[in-house]
C-alpha cells in the first residue's frame, strides 16, 4: 500500500526539472555567471599587445567589437599605415581630416603647448628615421636627423575647421604618444554604452579601468620594475574607473655600439631623451590625458615634469629614476595608497 502511494506521487518531469535546476545553480550555466566570472582576450594592434578583460560575465562577444575599434582607429591614426588619415596628411594627399582625428590633433596641439614643446605631435620627420621595433633597428645618420629636426615644431601646424595646414611642407604628424590613450577612452565609452560595469582595457601598458571589481574593491594596477625580465611590479596602485599610463625607456629600445637608444625623443635634438628617468606613470580620469602627460613628463625630466603634474588638478604621477627611487607627485600616496614590492 505504501509502495503504491509513493509510485503515484512520483512525477519524473518534476524530478528531472529539479535536478536540472540544481545543476544549473551549481555550474552557473543558467545565464547567471558566478561572482568570480571574467573573460579576457588578447590581440595585437598599434604595434602592441592589447588585452581586454570583462569582469562578472562569461560573455566575450563585446571584446571582438573592441578589437574592431582598435583596427578602425589604427587605420585612421597610424603614421606608417598607407592610406591612414595621418599618412595622407603627412604625404599631403589631403588637407582634411575626420572630426575625431581633428579632435585628437587639437588635443595633441594643447599638450605640445602645455609642455612647452617637450611633447610635440610634429615629431614625425624625426621619429620616421628611427626604428625601435622592426628587424632593422636603426640609428639615423646625424646629418639626416638634424635636417629632419628643422621640420619639427607644433607652431608650424594650423587648424581651420577640419582643414590642417603646415607652414613647412615636410612637417609630419606622429600621434604615437597619445593615440593609445585616446583609443582606450573610446573603448571604455563603447563598453559603458553596452552596460559593462567592470572591465580593464590594457593597450600595451596603457591601462584604463571601467568601474571597480564586481565586489566593489579597486583594481590593483602593477607598475613594472624597469628592465625586469619577468615584468615584476615594483609597486601596485589601487584604482577604480581611472587610467594608469606608463612611458618607459625599457620597452622600445635597443643597444648599438655600446650605446642605449629608446623611443621617447627629445624634440630639441631628435635623439632619445637623455635624463635620469626610467619611467613615468600618470594617473588620470581619461587615458588620452595620461598618455600625453606621461610622454610630456618623460621628455621634461623629473623636476619640470613633476612641476607640470603638480600644477594640474586631478592628475597624479609616479616617476622612477635610474637609481630605482620612486618619486610621487603631490597627494598621490594619500589618494592612491600604493603597495611596494622588493
Ligand atoms: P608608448 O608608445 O610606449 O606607450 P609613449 O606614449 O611615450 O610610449 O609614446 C612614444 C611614441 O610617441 C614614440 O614611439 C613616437 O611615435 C612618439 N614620440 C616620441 N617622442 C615624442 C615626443 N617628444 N613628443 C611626441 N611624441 C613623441
Ligand atoms: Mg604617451
Amino acid at each position: 500500500m505504501s509502495v503504491s502511494f509513493r509510485l503515484k506521487s512520483f512525477r519524473p518531469a518534476v524530478f528531472l526539472s529539479a535536478i536540472l535546476l540544481f545543476l544549473c545553480f551549481v555550474s552557473g550555466a543558467c545565464g547567471q555567471p558566478s561572482k568570480d566570472a571574467r573573460v579576457s582576450r588578447t590581440s595585437f594592434f598599434l604595434n602592441t599587445v592589447v588585452t581586454i578583460t570583462l569582469y562578472g560575465t562569461d560573455d566575450d562577444s563585446l571584446i571582438e567589437e573592441c578589437f574592431s575599434l582598435c583596427r578602425d582607429y589604427e587605420a585612421a591614426l597610424s603614421r606608417t599605415m598607407e592610406g591612414s588619415e595621418i599618412y595622407n596628411l603627412n604625404h599631403r594627399n589631403t588637407d582634411t581630416v575626420s572630426s575625431e582625428t581633428l579632435a585628437l590633433i587639437n588635443t595633441g596641439l594643447s599638450y605640445s603647448a602645455l609642455s612647452g614643446g617637450a611633447f610635440d605631435l610634429t615629431i614625425g620627420s624625426c621619429s620616421s628615421l628611427w626604428d625601435f621595433t622592426g628587424e632593422n633597428l636603426t640609428v639615423p645618420e646625424p646629418a639626416a636627423l638634424s635636417e629632419a629636426l628643422t621640420h619639427v615644431g607644433y607652431e608650424k601646424l594650423s587648424v581651420k575647421g577640419n582643414q590642417i595646414s603646415f607652414s613647412d611642407d615636410q612637417t609630419m604628424l606622429d600621434l604615437g604618444a597619445i593615440a593609445k590613450g585616446y583609443i582606450a577612452d573610446r573603448i571604455k565609452d563603447f563598453l559603458v554604452e553596452n552596460q559593462v560595469a567592470s572591465a580593464t582595457i590594457d593597450l600595451g601598458g596603457n591601462i584604463l579601468c571601467v568601474g571597480s571589481k564586481p565586489d566593489g574593491s579597486d583594481f590593483n594596477i602593477g607598475i613594472q620594475k624597469p628592465f625586469d625580465p619577468q615584468g615584476t611590479p615594483m609597486l601596485t596602485v589601487p584604482v577604480s574607473g581611472w587610467s594608469v599610463v606608463t612611458s618607459g625607456i625599457y620597452e622600445r629600445s635597443f643597444e648599438k655600439d655600446g650605446q642605449f637608444y629608446h623611443h621617447i625623443l627629445n624634440p630639441a635634438t631628435g635623439y632619445p631623451c637623455d635624463n635620469n628617468l626610467l619611467s613615468v606613470t600618470v594617473l588620470s580620469e581619461h587615458s588620452t590625458d595620461g598618455d600625453a602627460l606621461s610622454t610630456s613628463c618623460f621628455s621634461l625630466g623629473l623636476t619640470d615634469g613633476m612641476a607640470l603634474i603638480d600644477s594640474l588638478e586631478d592628475v597624479y604621477a609616479i616617476f622612477i629614476t635610474d637609481d630605482y627611487e620612486i618619486h610621487y607627485s603631490k597627494g598621490l600616496p594619500e589618494h592612491f595608497p600604493v603597495t611596494l614590492y622588493d
